[in-house]
């Protein structure tokens, strides 16, 4: 669905990445690639907008974190806002503490209602309700029929005015639903409504008439995710003229560009709760904001690997660790301090392969050996504090007791201890070049 703007978004923060630090002209100029992505994607203008300014302000404010390089900063703060514009937290169903619960549904004809209704009903079987469905679409050809179909393929029972009658009183039906789900135990009814073609006047009165009579604990507007910029128009008709506690979207299949449909939430201040991506019952699924912010940037290894380190760092630690590393001081029991801190975040070889661009090197990560990491540290665990501390004392009798107490042999307690003198002269040579 959001390809798109996913390729569009993935690339202008690809292009950041390998920068040591970002001038406000580079923060500018990404935020300038980011509203056109959204524009295009056909995110509303106001949303654009808002969420463009919170990034730069952020991007240029005092927000640093020792953790990230800039560019992880940036797409964190990007992915963040993303979150925040599709609701922040997932939003479960309210459902009533005296049953049964009423969950009524409206939108524009075609938005996906009823099938919807089928969705929902074998969603809360799974989650062991005993849903019932209301046909209260009393408008539509066939729409009370085709609840019939989708209900029975949900499994689950269809409350429907018997036929002949004429057109019913969809009100009436409503509320002759809910006694059924009373009488015969149904612990959450689903009441599908009619739609029309447009926004309607007349449409908009019946469904204000079944939520005021039926007083819902969930109204949730249907939309599809392929009208474009009718989603946000539409929807702040039925805020307006029905008034909806949360938002489903549905055809999120399409390959159209939806932004719109990503601008409900913040224009409507209503939540989404459920996303559905196909015409079959199972195509449907509870809507996590985060989650959809990291599959529309494309990312969503990367953010796991930011929040990582992020929660393994200790920025103190780190900054000791590289004034030592400055001064040629770095003592090895820092380096066993650096060398944990990173273990903590999971095995080397995911962590590398959690990289964009790691798939190339899935070679080499194979053969990255955790084992050898394993003796590096056991070898130091062996060591006293004092030799961790200047292993220049570390001479042949103290290299056999090290050897034997980590049950390692002596060449690899050389080793180690020789590659540490020259991996920290080498610090200092650097830091010294640098002028740290
Ligand atoms: P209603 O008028 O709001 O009740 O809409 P329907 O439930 O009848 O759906 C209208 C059409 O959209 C039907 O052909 C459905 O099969 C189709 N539809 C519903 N949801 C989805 C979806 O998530 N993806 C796709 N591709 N089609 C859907």
């Amino acid at each position: 669905m959001f390809n798109t703007l996913s390729d569009r978004l993935t690339g202008v923060l690809q292009n950041l990445r390998g920068k040591g630090r970002l001038s406000e002209a580079d923060i500018d100029a990404t935020a300038r690639e980011i509203r056109v992505a959204l524009l295009e994607a056909d995110v509303a203008l106001p949303v654009v907008r808002t969420f463009i300014a919170k990034v730069k302000e952020r991007a240029k404010g005092s927000e640093v974190s020792q953790a990230l390089n800039p560019a992880q900063q940036v797409v964190k703060i990007v992915n963040e806002e993303l979150v925040g514009i599709l609701g922040g937290e997932t939003r479960r169903l309210n459902l009533a503490k005296n049953p049964p619960s009423v969950i009524m549904l409206a939108g524009l004809q075609g938005a996906g209602k009823t099938t919807l209704a089928g969705k929902l009903a074998k969603w809360l079987r799974g989650q062991g309700h005993t849903p019932i469905l209301v046909a209260c679409d009393l408008q539509r050809p066939n729409a009370v029929t085709q609840l019939q179909v989708v209900g029975e393929r949900a499994g689950v029972k269809v409350f429907a005015p018997e036929p002949g009658n004429g057109v019913g009183d969809p009100v009436d039906v409503a509320r002759r639903g809910i006694e059924e789900a009373r009488r015969s135990q149904h612990d959450v009814v689903v009441v599908d409504t009619a739609g029309r073609l447009g926004v309607d006047e007349e449409m908009m009165r019946q469904a204000a008439d079944i939520r005021a009579a039926v007083q819902p604990d969930e109204v949730l507007f249907v939309v599809d995710a392929m009208i474009g910029q009718d989603a946000v128009n539409t929807a702040t008709a039925f805020r307006d003229g029905v008034g909806f506690t949360g938002v489903v979207l549905t055809k999120l299949d399409g390959d159209a560009r939806g932004g719109a449909a990503l601008s409900v939430r913040e224009v409507t201040g209503q939540p989404i709760l459920f996303a559905s991506n196909g015409e079959k019952l199972e195509d449907f699924d509870v809507f996590h904001p985060d989650r959809m912010a990291s599959r529309i940037l494309g990312m969503g290894d990367m953010l796991t690997l930011i929040e990582q380190a992020e929660q393994a760092f200790d920025a103190d630690q780190a900054e000791a660790a590289a004034v030592k590393m400055g001064s040629g001081q770095l003592t090895l029991e820092d380096f066993l301090e650096q060398m944990l801190a990173l273990r903590k975040m999971g095995p080397i070889a995911n962590l590398l392969g959690m990289l964009p661009g790691a798939g190339q090197m899935k070679d080499q990560l194979a053969n990255l050996d955790e084992k050898h990491l394993d003796r590096v540290q056991a070898i130091i665990r062996g060591m006293t504090p004092a030799e961790r501390d200047d292993p220049k004392i570390i001479n042949a009798s103290r290299r056999l007791r090290i050897a034997n107490g980590s049950g390692v042999r002596v060449s690899d307690v050389n080793d180690l201890v020789n590659r540490f003198f020259e991996a920290r002269k080498m610090m200092s040579q650097m830091a010294g070049r640098f002028g740290l």
